[in-house]
This record gives structure tokens, sequence and C-alpha cells, in this order.
């Protein structure tokens, strides 16, 4: 039974034998003359070598002409990343299944059998492929013997290239990125009509408006570029004061770097209150409240 390997780096030796137990193994490689040499001395039955000025991936039509070329029933290639976009992109162009994983291949007359790692390696399941497969050798490597020198014969292939052709900025700034003040909002603001009195409050303080996720996500009162946190914005204001926000960790994330963080929030145990420099519960009645929650205008802390 006829194999292809493919190299692109050293390492190649466990996925060699493993080819080599099958039958009669080639190599197409994909990087230096060194390489070239060290696979066709290591019990291969010839070498198809490509001179790779640029990342292996780059070859991909080159090494996909020539598993087409070898016509064989077997393609082997290491994990390393180079190897994997290889031999899916020829599984994809041939028409062959890709098992991932493989650590044992066995020919049993014209029975090609594929041993793929399961559990964390506790386990092997072996597959019967029909016709032609992809497998990618994640089992042991060995040192490969230096058991010949198999022809080398060099195949010319231009890489695919990709060049800038310029950058555009995805949209119009928000200016959040350099604001020194931002005026954020939450669920907290109820209605979308109260959006223009949180604009009014920005425009007075010469702010940026800013939002939740949810804000901008669910309701879709401001664009998504605008709201911050762990998935959106990261700002560093002078002021992040932030309107009916419950100062989830995901929020909090996108303002580690605000130099002082001013919450109102009618819930005096708003998770807010443990972060924000001062704190305000605008429906608060109480007259002394523990130190821990913040009274009307309280310096939570302010380092
Ligand atoms: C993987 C992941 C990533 C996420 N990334 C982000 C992210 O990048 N940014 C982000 O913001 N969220 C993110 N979230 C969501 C986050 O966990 C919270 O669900 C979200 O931040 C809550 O938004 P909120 O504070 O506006 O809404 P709510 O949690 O509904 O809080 C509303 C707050 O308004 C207060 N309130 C209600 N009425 C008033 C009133 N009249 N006056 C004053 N306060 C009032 C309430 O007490 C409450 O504290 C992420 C979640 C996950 C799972």
């Amino acid at each position: 039974m006829k194999s292809l390997v493919i190299v692109t780096e050293a390492g190649f030796g466990g996925a060699l034998d493993a080819a080599r137990a099958v039958g009669d193994a080639a190599a197409i490689v994909v990087g230096s003359r060194d390489l070239a040499n060290a696979v066709a001395a290591a019990g291969v039955s010839g070498v198809r070598w490509v001179d790779a000025a640029a990342p292996a991936e780059a070859y991909t039509a080159a090494v996909i002409a020539a598993a087409r070329d070898a016509g064989v029933r077997l393609l082997v290639s290491t994990t390393d990343p180079a190897g994997r976009v290889l031999s899916g992109a020829c599984a994809a162009a041939l028409g062959t299944p890709v098992v991932p994983n493989v650590v044992r291949l066995v020919a049993d007359g014209h029975r090609l059998l594929v041993g793929r790692s399961m559990v964390n390696g506790g386990a092997v399941m072996t597959y019967e492929a029909s016709g032609p497969v992809a497998a990618i050798y994640a089992g042991d490597d060995v040192e490969a013997d230096a058991a010949g020198a198999a022809p080398i014969t060099r195949l010319e292939a231009e890489p695919t290239t990709i060049r800038e052709l310029g950058c555009q900025a995805a949209g119009e700034s928000t200016g959040l990125a350099d604001a020194a003040r931002v005026v954020s909002f939450g669920r907290g603001v109820r209605a979308k009509g109260d959006v223009a009195l949180v604009r009014g409050l920005a425009d007075a303080l010469a702010a940026e408006v800013a939002c939740s996720m949810p804000v901008a996500d669910d309701l879709g009162w401001l664009e998504k570029a605008r709201y911050v946190g762990r998935s959106g914005q990261h700002i560093a204001p002078q002021l992040y004061l932030m309107l009916g926000i419950d100062g989830a960790p995901q929020h909090m994330e996108g303002v580690r770097d605000a130099k002082v963080v001013v919450a109102v929030n009618n819930n005096p145990e708003a998770r807010v209150f443990r972060t924000a420099d001062y704190g305000s519960s605008a429906t608060s009645t109480r007259s002394s409240p523990p130190s821990s929650q913040p009274s009307s205008s309280s310096p939570i802390s302010n380092e």
C-alpha cells in the first residue's frame, strides 16, 4: 500500500515509521535542502522537494498537486500547524476524510486500518478506510534511521502571496479610546428615550457616551463599538461615570485603567460599588449607611 508523507519540519521520524508500516512511503518535503536530505536518508522511496522561501502553507497548491500526482491510498502528516493545514487542504481537494490523533497504521491485506488516540490517550479507536485517507500522525516521534539516499526531485513552486493594500478604519471612530471623560449607562436606564438624558449629561461634561454590553447587543440603543468590557472596548479615561450599570467583572475589565470611577445605582448592593471610587445609590434613604455601602456621593475609595 503506497503512502505520501508530508514533511515541513524536523520530528518526522514517527510519521515516516507509521507510514512505512503499511508499505511503500514517499515524501513531499516543504522546507530546506537539509530537511529534504534528512528525509531522503530516512528510508523513503523518493522525495519531492519544494524549496520553501515562504511559510510552508504558502505552497498548498504544490502539495495538493503532488498528492494528486502520487495517487496514494494514504497521506500522512505530523501535527505541526503547517502539516495539519497542508494535510487538511489536500484532503479537501482530493475528497478524502481526515483522521486526527493517529497513533497506528496497519495494512491488513487490502484493508487500511487507522488507529486514533481517544480519551487523552486512554484508548485507541480503530477505523477502516474504504478509500484514500489523510492521517495526522500524533504518536511518538522516533529517530529516523539513516537507511539510504532516496532520489530527491525538486518541484518548481511559487508560493501564494498576500500583500498589504492599505488599512482603513472599520467604522467611524467613537472617540472612546482617547476620551478623558466617559459617561456610560446600563440596563438601569429603563427607557430608550432616557438615552437623550445621558447624552445631555455627557455633553455638559464634554464626555463620550458608552454603555454596557446588553445595551448595545440586546437593546441596540448604542452602536456595538461603544460598549465597554472584556469583549468590548478597553478604555482609560480620567473619569468613568457609570449610570445604572451593575458592575459585572466582564464590564469592569474594560475600565481597569480608568483613573476615577463613579457609579450611580439605585441598589446599594450592586457589584459596582465594590470597585468604584465614588458611588451614589440614588434612591437610598438611609441616613447612615453601613460603611461598606455607598451613600449619596460617598467616596468609596480614592487611591
Ligand atoms: C463571556 C462574557 C463576556 C461579557 N462581556 C461583557 C462586556 O464586555 N461588557 C459588558 O458590559 N458586559 C459583558 N458581559 C455581560 C455582563 O456579565 C453583564 O451581564 C452586563 O455587563 C450587565 O449589564 P448591565 O449592568 O447594564 O445590566 P444589569 O446587570 O441588568 O444591571 C442593571 C443595573 O442597573 C441598576 N438600576 C436599575 N434601575 C436603576 C435606576 N433607576 N437607577 C440606577 N440604577 C438602576 C440595577 O441595580 C443594576 O445594578 C459579558 C458576559 C459574558 C458571559
